[in-house]
């Protein structure tokens, strides 16, 4: 599998409300899209940073598995995410290397990405997702 570089990086946040006088107002980012992801529950938020975005991460409901990593851990970073041009062949690939997996073939993310989480199991304790961009 070839990773390409960091897609983003997911952090958890009770509101991105009131993260947002931090992302724009201090480190002078531009949020460009604020999209919600149903089947997840959450409510994300994107800023760029070269060609790496930060993804704010604010869950849409109690059960919500960002409410509950807030709830356990606090507000935070919450995962990192690799670009890959292949996701469905780095999972096979990962499999064969015993990486336990979250999801064993990709899914539907935010802004029309292909995604998988590996366990942190598997990963020295970072949540991690592999990101693949539409053709
Ligand atoms: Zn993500």
């Amino acid at each position: 599998m070839k990773i390409t570089h960091i897609e983003h990086i997911g952090i958890a946040v009770k509101s991105i409300e009131e993260q947002l006088p931090y992302y724009e107002g201090v480190l002078g980012l531009k949020c460009y899209n604020i999209e919600t992801v149903e089947d997840q529950k959450v409510k994300t938020a994107f800023f760029m940073v070269g060609q790496t975005k930060i993804e704010l991460l604010e869950p849409t409901g109690e059960e919500s598995t960002i409410a509950k990593f807030i709830e356990k851990r606090g507000e935070g970073i919450h995962h990192i995410a690799y670009a890959t041009e292949n996701v469905n062949g780095a999972l096979k690939e990962l499999e064969s290397k015993e990486v336990r997996l979250i999801d064993r073939e990709s899914r539907a993310g935010a802004e029309g990405l292909r995604i998988a989480f590996l366990h942190p199991k598997s990963t020295g304790g970072v949540l991690t997702e592999l990101c693949e961009h539409p053709e």
